[in-house]
């Protein structure tokens, strides 16, 4: 077993390392305050090369392999995690085209973001349909003339105010239908000067195809200030035959491939987050003396301390264990995939509590970034399954 990074996976770590340091870092706290959507960082992330993971070499001219992707998106969320996971929303969306679409439509609906900085979104929860998606009741109805029409309404979609298109999966033929597809809906690419900000604004789209989106305000939350989050509602959108990925009764073996693949990337977010609430903590019990002493040098602290290593360690050794998994297409690729992202969510919310805590009352306030870190770090435990679905996934493969 080799734990040593190859020449281009430690590239990619000192390229996003500097990116974050010199682009994320020194604003953060002014940035998410500003409460703006983070167009800048992003369209600098597409130039560097970082955004779109997931799209192939045949399109893309190189290929990421999911280490090194793994590895990009937890030193992007050392910098923020709203910012990552919009930025991997866009592999969560893209995702199931380069693993099941035909030649056409990877060029179709990969082309353009490997052209510009553009974003996508990934439609599978429903207001009536989270955790059990398989409830969902968004469907796609067939017409005399061989196209199909979408109709029914998503929640909760990363991006989806600022998409240029969207990954749908819905039922086929009527909403109780047994078989779930994925179908895409390209619309007009939006760039930063097309909605340089959505504000508390709506959003209506004419589909090119026919039929039309609208997107709700933008949702009011915790944190992860600097990612989009709103609900989708499809009205008679029609879908050519073409923009249905793969098998149009596959669509939940999809969503499976989909996530054994982009939960180690849920975990990347988690451990980035860990790892950056360790070390604001480390620098402030450096700096902060009590009773005649560095906070972190106070005994029961510095255990606090060794403690947070402890599960970035851990979390980070579950992350690459699934990112290898998920490299070598290996059988059992899926629970590891949940440990990742159970262990990593666990770091990540345990460090930014306790990193808060041991900032005393300075963490409770916005000055500190660890407060803001402690409202980021909950998400990372609900987004792509909450914790009790990978458990019942790990349980389920176990017996
Ligand atoms: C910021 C944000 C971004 C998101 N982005 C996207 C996106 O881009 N695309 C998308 O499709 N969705 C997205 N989601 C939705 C997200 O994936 C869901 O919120 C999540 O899967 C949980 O679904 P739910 O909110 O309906 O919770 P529910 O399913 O109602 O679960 C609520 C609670 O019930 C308990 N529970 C649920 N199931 C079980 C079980 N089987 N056993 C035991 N206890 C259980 C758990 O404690 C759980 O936390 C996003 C959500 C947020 C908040």
């Amino acid at each position: 077993m080799d734990f040593s990074l190859n020449e281009n996976q430690l590239m990619y770590v000192e390229t996003v390392r500097k990116f974050v340091k010199n682009e994320i870092t020194p604003d953060i706290l002014k940035m998410e305050k500003a409460h703006k959507f983070p167009w800048g960082i992003i369209s600098k992330a597409w130039e560097l090369g970082i955004l779109n993971l997931c799209v192939p070499e045949t399109i893309k001219g190189y290929e990421i392999d999911v280490i090194s992707s793994a590895l990009i998106i937890e030193e992007l969320s050392y910098g923020d995690t709203g910012i990552s996971t919009s930025a991997m929303c866009n592999d969560l969306a893209n995702a199931v085209i380069a693993q099941h679409g035909t030649t056409e439509q990877k060029e179709k609906f990969l082309r353009p973001f490997a052209e510009q900085p553009i974003l996508a979104s990934f439609c599978l929860t429903e207001p009536g349909a989270g955790s059990d998606n398989y409830s969902m009741t968004s469907f796609i109805a067939k017409r005399d003339d061989d196209t199909y029409i979408l109709n029914g309404s998503k929640c909760f979609i990363t991006n989806a105010s600022y998409a240029s298109q969207f990954t749908v999966f819905c039922k086929v033929g009527k909403p109780t239908s047994n078989f779930m597809a994925c179908v895409i809906v390209p619309v007009d690419p939006v760039t930063a000067a097309d909605i340089p900000d959505i504000g508390h604004e709506t959003r209506e789209i004419n589909v090119p195809t026919g039929g039309k989106i609208i997107i709700g305000k933008p949702e009011e939350k915790l944190g992860q200030l600097l990612s989009n989050t709103a609900s989708v509602t499809f009205e008679d959108v029609v879908i050519p035959k073409s923009h249905i990925i793969g098998d149009r009764r596959f669509g939940f073996k999809y969503v499976v491939d989909v996530l054994d693949y982009a939960r180690p990337m849920v975990a990347a977010i988690g451990v980035g987050l860990a790892k950056r609430a360790l070390a604001v903590t480390i620098d402030y019990t450096k700096e902060r003396k009590q009773f005649g002493e560095r906070i972190c040098d106070l005994p029961v602290a510095r255990d606090t301390i060794t403690g947070m290593w402890k599960k970035v360690e851990l979390a980070e050794m579950a992350l690459l264990k699934a990112a290898c998994k998920v490299q070598e297409k290996s059988k059992d690729r899926g629970i590891y995939a949940s440990l990742a992202k159970n262990t990593a969510a666990e770091a990540a919310i345990y460090c930014a509590t306790q990193g808060l805590h041991l900032h005393g009352g300075y963490g409770f306030t916005a000055e500190y970034e660890i407060s803001k870190l402690a409202r980021d770090s909950h998400i990372i435990d609900i987004y792509e399954g909450v914790r009790e679905v990978q458990d019942m996934i790990i349980g389920r493969e176990l017996v």
